[in-house]
């Protein structure tokens, strides 16, 4: 098989990974939008799982979101550029933050 197909077929396999993961946690977790800024950053407080976590957006996409689940510093942060489910999940379920899901297919 050709470099290209096979690499094609490994971001295919990520990238259906990803989206299950982001629908466990759409499932799952529930998400809550906090009313005040921080730092600039709109707030959501993802809890439900087994640990609650913070995923923080900008909402001019100034920097990239963050989470404070280990994932996103760690096996994302090589994989899907810091995009945890976390972050995923958030992102999917607020629409004007949706574009910033991009960043993780480049
Ligand atoms: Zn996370």
């Amino acid at each position: 098989m050709e470099d290209s197909r096979i690499d094609s077929l490994n971001l295919k396999a990520r990238d259906d990974r990803f989206f299950r993961a982001a629908e466990s946690v759409l499932k799952k977790y529930r998400i809550c939008r906090r009313d005040r800024l921080e730092d600039g950053f709109v707030v959501f407080d993802v809890t439900g799982g087994t640990q609650d976590y913070v995923v923080r957006v900008h909402p001019e996409w100034l920097a990239n979101p963050d989470c404070t689940c280990p994932d996103a510093a760690q096996r994302a942060r090589v994989c899907t550029r810091g995009y945890c489910k976390h972050i995923i999940g958030v992102l999917l379920s607020n629409e004007e933050f949706r574009y910033q899901l991009l960043e993780a297919f480049l």
